[in-house]
């Protein structure tokens, strides 16, 4: 079982933020921001290729409800999922990182490109 799958079930503890019957929202381990949220699906998905529109429909309506409850509505926040290889995927269970209570920088995506360009 991946390791998102042994927080939904409880097996491994998480600092829970918002839960239904769908979705669990809870802090990020290793923060990159003042808020550093992840939301995932309970049920197991690999990455963002697999979901279907109509699961992905009610996310975005969870993280909505994320961004709510740890009222980053307003001030603004990011949300990004890593997908595969290139997009440093590294736990292959469907997640979306919510980062704000900074203003974020618009990063240094990758090391072929020193100064940042790409
Ligand atoms: P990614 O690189 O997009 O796959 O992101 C995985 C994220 O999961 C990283 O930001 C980790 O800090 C976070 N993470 C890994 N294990 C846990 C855990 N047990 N509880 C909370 N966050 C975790
Ligand atoms: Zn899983």
């Amino acid at each position: 079982m991946c390791i998102f799958c042994k927080l939904v079930n409880k097996e491994i503890p998480s600092n829970v933020i918002l839960e239904d019957d769908n979705f669990l929202a809870f802090h990020d381990l290793n923060p990159k921001a003042p808020v550093h949220i992840l939301a995932i699906p309970k049920t197991h998905i690999d990455s963002f290729n697999e979901v279907s529109g109509e699961l992905m429909a009610k996310m975005s309506e969870f993280i909505q409800k994320v961004a709510q409850e740890v009222k980053i509505e307003k001030s603004g926040y990011r949300i990004i999922t890593n997908i595969g290889e290139n997009g440093g995927q590294e736990v292959k269970h469907l997640h979306f990182h919510i980062l704000g209570g900074a203003k974020l920088k618009w990063g240094h995506f990758s090391d072929a490109d020193p100064q940042g360009h790409f």
